[in-house]
């Protein structure tokens, strides 16, 4: 059993699968130094969504989501003809560490990394709502949140949650860059708006005031590990032991002790999952 009972902080976006196997045994150990009391690992196709479970069931603090990244819908296999893909994305999310699905959602912006083009290839983005529809459905389906990946599409996002507001069990916004009317609509539909290495950046002046204006009781904090460097970030990849850091930044935008800030992150995060079961057990 690991002691990690007294550790309130909480990355609830990363991908652990990224990380060799010898780095993630030394990441895990950071975050538990870092006091860090719960990773959700999500994946974005079968094969880091199987490894997300894997790793789930092998770290007591480890918990995963499973799903299709939007920017899988460029890929023909991905949308998934014969809904294989589907059916055994089904099978894993039954899992007892599964909490979430997701990654899903929507990305019109275009991708540098990949080379696709999103933001006027309407055939794309169709394919990218059809995937992101199932999985919402998916979700209602076993009643656990989604964690959503939206990017230069936060209208059309909140448009399809809103259509099934009264089956959907809730969620997260991962890496949120909207306004603070989307982020209200948002939260009225039992969405949590997660915020991560971005805030860090003093120039990220919208972002920051949107931050100021949301309520206590709608923020969660991420990493996107090993992804999205935070400012001056010096070690190549991000891990989860710098949520320290991203609680600091949000509790001096919110003019607020950062003790009391972990609380109500810990509290966002226990209202949305329901993870008495494990909390137990450890
Ligand atoms: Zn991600």
């Amino acid at each position: 059993m690991v002691m990690v009972a007294g550790n309130k902080l909480i990355d609830v976006h990363t991908h652990l699968e990224q990380y060799t196997s010898k780095e993630l045994e030394a990441v895990l150990n950071n975050a538990l130094n870092a006091k860090i009391g719960w990773i959700i690992t999500s994946g974005m196709d079968l094969e880091t969504s199987t490894r997300a479970v894997e790793i789930a069931s092998e770290h007591t603090q480890v918990l995963a989501s499973v799903g299709i990244h939007p920017w899988s819908a460029a890929d023909t296999q991905q949308r998934d003809p014969d809904q294989d893909l589907y059916k055994k994305l089904k099978t894993l999310s039954h899992h007892k560490k599964v909490v979430a699905i997701g990654e899903v959602g929507l990305d019109f912006i275009d991708n540098v990394s990949t080379g696709v083009t999103f933001h006027d290839n309407s055939e794309l983005q169709k394919s990218q709502q059809i995937i992101f529809k199932q999985y919402v459905e998916l979700a209602c389906e076993l009643h656990i949140p989604l964690i959503i990946h939206a990017r230069g599409a936060n209208r059309t996002i909140i448009s399809i949650l809103k259509d099934r507001k009264t089956h959907i069990a809730g969620g997260i916004i991962h890496n949120f860059d909207g306004d603070e009317r989307q982020a209200r609509e948002l939260l009225d539909i039992g969405f949590y708006l997660s915020f991560g290495g971005v805030i860090t950046y003093p120039d990220a002046y919208q972002l920051h005031d949107t931050l100021r204006k949301i309520p206590l009781s709608g923020i969660v904090t991420e990493t996107d590990s090993p992804y999205i460097p935070l400012y001056q970030q010096t070690a190549a990849k991000n891990e989860p032991c710098n949520i320290n850091r991203i609680v600091k930044v949000i509790a001096k935008l919110k003019r607020m002790n950062p003790e009391r800030l972990i609380e109500i992150i810990h509290s966002n995060f226990r209202t949305l999952f329901d993870i008495s079961d494990m909390e137990s057990s450890r």
